[in-house]
């Protein structure tokens, strides 16, 4: 009641608009999307083919519920598990993360229920994606380090922002970039400052969005290196 209320006044004086469609936001907890724009995007469920590692969303796949893609043989991480595809109001939701320090309820909400959905239940620690240090500086926080923080939170499972660094800094437009060049930039950028943290343990990498998973790939190679026994990723979105 009282929340309905506030978020009537406060639609007052902040108005919302939807970010896809330009109707209004019913309800703050949506974040920058209406009700409407949610619906449509497309949220994983056990019904949906996935490749079982990497998580690629597999349509055309004959098998039932878990496939594999093949592209992601070579990839260093155990399995990846994703909120849903990047589109609509996800990728709105992200792009919005990325200015705006705070996750909304929506987006807290549906990746502690696909943690919940996933295999990594025995997870030990939780690992954001780092940004390098000057990046960081440019945004003035980690958008993958506070949904990370938001779902230690949830399950009470510890958090470590500070042992994974990215030690090279990558220029602003890797989307214009092929998959070679993005390949580049990722190699070695990873860096583990304190192994003996991460020796033996089962981890749990998490990133806003995963594309060709190759920064995943390097953040587990580089966890590996220092003796984690398992690196699983859990992402917001899986883009195509
Ligand atoms: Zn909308
Ligand atoms: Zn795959």
């Amino acid at each position: 009641m009282l929340n309905a209320v506030s978020d009537s006044l406060l639609s007052l004086f902040y108005p919302q608009n939807c970010h896809i469609c330009k109707n209004s936001v019913e309800n703050r907890a949506n974040g920058v999307a209406c009700e409407a724009c949610w619906k449509n995007t497309h949220i994983f469920s056990d019904k949906d083919v996935i490749c079982g590692k990497c998580c690629a969303f597999l349509p055309e796949s004959k098998h039932t519920t878990e496939a594999y893609c093949r592209q992601c043989d070579e990839h260093v991480y155990d399995s990846v598990r994703a909120v849903g595809v990047y589109e609509l109001a996800l990728a709105a939701s992200i792009v919005h993360l990325k200015t705006t320090p705070f996750a909304v309820e929506k987006l807290r909400f549906l990746l502690n229920k696909a943690f919940l959905a996933s295999p990594f239940l025995n997870t030990d620690l939780i690992v954001p994606v780092p940004l390098s240090s000057k990046r960081l500086l440019e945004r003035g926080f980690n958008q993958a380090g506070l949904i990370a923080g938001s779902l230690s939170k949830y399950t009470g499972i510890a958090l470590d922002e500070y042992s994974l660094v990215r030690t090279i800094h990558t220029p602003m437009h890797r989307a214009a970039m092929d998959k070679k060049a993005r390949e580049m930039t990722v190699k070695n950028a990873f860096e583990v400052k304190r192994p003996k943290l991460m020796a033996g343990r089962n981890i749990l990498l998490i990133d806003d969005i995963l594309t060709s998973g190759s920064t995943a790939s390097h953040c587990a190679k580089a966890l590996k290196k220092s003796g984690a026994s398992k690196v699983n990723v859990l992402t917001l979105a899986r883009a195509a």
